[in-house]
């Protein structure tokens, strides 16, 4: 093991093609003086040409020019490559057990996707151990590790009994602080007949017992799931209860899943697939999070969201992966940014800052997201001179090296 993943030594990274940085102040304007190599536009995105990094003590200490960088304990040469902030996944469902590929066959053959799919998810968690949960969960985080996320947001939702929603938020827990319960994700088999029987559960007993491992709550606001008075009550107890609201909102159909995520002052609404010229001046006017998850259309082979009417009316976007068995099974923000970028017509610039510093917005974190001084040291390092190359070279493997907190984590 080298010296240099002690993060207590610092270590500088240099001869860096592209460090992006997406960092105001000195980093910003170095981007503007050499940005022959690009163009001006997506909101925050900023990078280094030539540049170097320190690492200390686990943050960011220093950024620059090569030629000017300081003294370090551990030097590495990062050979021409471009080093990004770790990708932020602020939407991810990695607590459940068994999978969903028929269904997926099924639906690329002609079957309408659904919300009751979720159901077959359900019975498998249910059935699933501790053990098997947690294992799958790690799994996953592994996954997302070795292609550049390097924090992430995790519902629970596919228990839905007291029991096996508690059970959820404390796996996730242990890997996360971004929990996210959502119970009311689906109503289950059991309640059919009796939904509003379920939605006093999930404001009651299940929140009481989940509310101490999460942080957020969320609700599935969607024909076929949880209307709009449902949602509020959800919301409202949740933040009763000291959890920030998020909502699942506008995935399937026009609807008021994205007013009442405004209105209740939620971090971020999701999908936002179908909106009407309300919805968006609503989120150009808030501080929620437009946050596309571009995979579950390719996957559901549904319309994209219309990202340029959010970027050019002034909403702050974010890219999540929705990593889910049976809507969209990538743990991927590499193939999410290139969906971006050619079917949501997103710059590369705009969609590597969104599936970065747009994803830290949505989940409230300033540490992490972006390079600046001091943020927490969760690189990535591709095989490629450029961040275009995520969406240049679509489903390659270009991940050299992930730091976390100033920890190598991977290595390709
Ligand atoms: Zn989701």
């Amino acid at each position: 093991m080298a010296a240099w993943q002690d993060a207590l030594v610092s270590t500088l990274i240099t001869n860096i093609g592209e460090l992006v940085t997406n960092a105001p102040g000195p980093g910003g304007a170095e981007a503007e003086r050499t940005g022959a190599r690009g163009f001006t536009g997506a909101v925050g995105f900023a990078a280094l040409y030539d540049a170097a990094l320190v690492i200390d003590d686990g943050r960011i200490a220093w950024t620059g020019q090569a030629a000017h960088a300081p003294a370090a304990d551990e030097r590495m040469d990062a050979a021409g490559r471009v080093v990004l902030p770790g990708f932020v996944d602020s939407h991810a469902h990695l607590i459940f057990a068994g999978e969903r590929g028929d269904e997926f066959a099924a639906r690329m053959a002609g079957v309408p996707y659904s919300a009751g799919g979720i159901r077959s998810t359900v019975a498998a968690t249910r059935a699933a151990s501790d053990a098997e949960l947690e294992a799958n969960l790690r799994g996953l985080a592994e996954e997302m590790l070795a292609q550049g996320i390097t924090a992430f947001e995790c519902k629970s939702g596919y228990g839905l009994t007291v029991a096996d929603e508690a059970r959820s938020v404390a796996l996730a827990a242990g890997i996360t602080p971004e929990v996210t319960y959502l119970g009311a994700h689906v109503v289950p088999p059991e309640f059919e007949s009796d939904p509003a029987g379920y939605v006093d559960l999930v404001c009651g007993q299940m929140l009481k017992a989940c509310a101490p491992h999460s942080k957020w709550v969320d609700v599935f606001c969607e024909r076929g799931a949880f209307d709009a008075d449902q949602a509020r009550a959800v919301l409202a107890a949740g933040r009763a209860a000291g959890l920030e609201p998020r909502l699942h909102a506008n995935q399937l159909g026009h609807g008021p899943g994205v007013q009442i995520a405004v209105e209740a002052g939620a971090a971020s609404a999701d999908h936002c697939t179908y909106l009407s010229d309300a919805d968006v001046d609503a989120l150009v006017a808030s501080q929620t999070v437009a946050t596309l998850l571009p995979g579950v259309e390719f996957s559901t082979r549904q319309p994209y969201p219309d990202a340029r009417r959010l970027l050019d009316a002034g909403a702050t976007v974010a890219i999540a992966t929705d990593c889910n068995p049976g809507s969209c099974f990538t743990s991927s923000m590499a193939f999410c940014v290139a969906l971006a970028v050619r079917e949501m017509r997103m710059t590369t610039r705009e969609a590597v800052w969104a599936a970065t510093a747009g994803g830290a917005r949505a989940l409230r974190r300033d540490d992490v997201g972006h390079l600046g001084l001091g943020a927490r040291a969760d690189l990535v390092m591709l095989d490629a001179p450029s961040h275009a190359y995520l969406a240049y070279r679509p489903g390659v493997p270009l991940v050299a090296a992930v730091w976390r907190a100033g920890h190598l984590a991977f290595q390709a």
